[in-house]
């Protein structure tokens, strides 16, 4: 792999916040974008150089797309991977489709992450509605049910207290192969981030500790604190050795509860993550330029604090109302991701507040 110079043209797949904020650095770095994404109204494509709108099985478009690239990443974790194969021997993907195929599956991510030595909730997958008594009388009450594919923000997920709650919770998901997830008694959540270059050099991101409400992160702070100060070991050797055995390039993200027998994988991004939004005022390198740099096998940045402690806080629904506000505080580094008119559970933008 040659060093992709300034001028080049970086694809990426999937065209929502996660590519906007890529499509800043990339360009604030002298490098071009090419958004494609099935949506009309792209808010990465409004700061991107171009924009194919089509859907991600379009193999024609994705091929037309992949010809105007130097190299091609994503945002979006749910592409379809059988047409990416076709356009893979022309223009290098990066992260690698292995790594994509294997975060779109809730099973085969924690079956990897034990091969690799890593805990996880214990589960039992729940093909039909008729397996999920047997399934839920396995991993005990209360539990989670969770769809296998296409799960975000705590969406394609159902609580389980009680057998009497499973129809409703299979009625939730959607009646779709999914997962019966045992629910684990955590202290707190955090994220392990990192990025690995070309050349196998990992660099790590201090680990935030991440609040979720209804299943969307809510906030992350650093540092951390000791309870979780002392899993991060742990949890990145996972990670180490997950990128590793992905040959991964780019940023990845795994997402831990620390708990009192240590740190649970619970699942991984194969992309820039919202726990590491704070990267951007927070870090000397923010997570979307190393991602952008190792995409282009450039160097990677450091990662170290830029604060004593930082907090980032999401915008969710209606909090990004009150824009006048935040934009008034001195002490607030605001994003808005410019969607428009906000809807509840949606993420229109964070708020990075650094202390020092
Ligand atoms: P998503 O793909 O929607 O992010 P997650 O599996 O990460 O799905 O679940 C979202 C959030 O729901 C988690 O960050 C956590 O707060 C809560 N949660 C998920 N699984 C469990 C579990 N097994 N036990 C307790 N809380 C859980
Ligand atoms: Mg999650």
């Amino acid at each position: 792999m040659t060093t992709l110079p300034p001028g080049s043209t970086i694809g990426i797949l999937g065209g929502g916040q996660l590519g906007k904020m890529l499509a800043i650095a990339a360009a604030q770095m002298g490098y071009r974008c090419h958004i494609y994404a099935p949506e009309e109204n792209s808010i990465a494509a409004e700061v991107a150089a171009e924009f194919t709108c089509a859907p991600y099985d379009d193999v024609a478009a994705l091929s037309a797309f992949a010809d105007s690239c130097d190299v091609i990443t994503y945002e979006f974790e749910n592409v379809p991977v059988a047409p990416l194969r076709v356009i893979e021997a022309g223009t290098p993907i990066r992260p690698n489709i292995r790594a994509l195929e294997i975060a779109q599956d809730r099973v085969e991510e924690k079956l990897f992450a034990s091969r690799l030595g890593g805990k996880t909730a214990p589960f039992e997958i729940v093909g039909e509605r008729q397996d999920a008594s047997a399934a839920f009388e396995r991993v005990g009450f209360p539990a989670i049910l969770k769809t296998i594919r296409m799960g975000y923000d705590g969406k394609g997920q159902g609580r389980v207290g009680e057998p009497r709650d499973i129809s409703e919770a299979w009625a939730q998901v959607g009646r779709q192969p999914s997962i019966a997830e045992a629910m684990i008694h955590f202290d707190a959540e955090f994220s392990v981030i990192l990025t690995r270059g070309t050349n196998g050099e990992i660099r790590f991101w201090d680990s935030p500790r991440n609040r979720h409400e209804g299943g969307i992160l809510a906030h992350s702070t650093l540092p951390a604190g000791p309870l979780i100060e002392d899993q991060q070991a742990e949890a990145r050797k996972l990670a180490a050795a997950a990128a590793e055995e992905l040959e991964y390039v780019g940023v990845m993200t795994m997402e831990f509860f620390a708990t009192a027998n240590g740190p649970l994988f619970n699942e991984m991004a194969p992309r820039v993550h919202n726990s590491g939004h704070w990267t951007i005022e927070g870090s000397a390198t923010s997570q979307f330029e190393n991602h952008i740099r190792a995409v282009c096998d450039l160097p990677l940045g450091a990662t170290d604090l830029t604060a004593d402690r930082v907090e980032m806080e999401n915008l969710i629904g209606d909090d990004a109302n009150d824009w006048e506000r935040l934009f008034a505080d001195d002490d607030a580094n605001v994003h808005l991701y410019g969607k428009g008119a906000p809807s509840p559970g949606r993420k229109m933008g964070h708020v990075t507040r650094l202390y020092r």
